[in-house]
């Protein structure tokens, strides 16, 4: 997510609410939706399936159940509180992580 201050734009993850530092790994998604590498090592352990409809905050698409989805069971300050990602998008961050030569992941889905 994005939050406009005095000195700019900062982006953070909408998951975490941790401020981007310039170089920590991160995944933008629609409507500058963020997630952090942190957030993903989670969603991958605690994805579970749905259950009700919900709506990605990453790619906006309307998941229904049984697919799984990840929330932060107790989203710090400053995360987005209705952040929920879907499968699809845990894998497909998982797959760009694993490919960043940068960025210190192996793939788990
Ligand atoms: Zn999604």
């Amino acid at each position: 997510m994005q939050r406009r201050t005095d000195e700019g734009v900062i982006i953070a993850c909408d998951f975490t609410g941790r401020d981007w530092d310039g170089h920590s790994p991160m995944i933008e998604g629609h409507q500058g939706s963020v997630i952090s590498l942190e957030a993903l090592d989670m969603a991958v352990e605690q994805a579970a399936p749905a259950a009700e409809p919900v709506e990605c905050t990453m790619c906006l698409r309307r998941r229904e159940p049984p697919m799984k989805v990840w929330r932060h069971p107790q989203p710090p300050a400053g995360a987005n509180p209705d952040a929920v990602i879907c499968w699809d998008c845990i894998t497909l961050a998982d797959r760009t992580f694993a490919k960043d030569p940068d960025v210190d992941w192996q793939r788990r889905t």
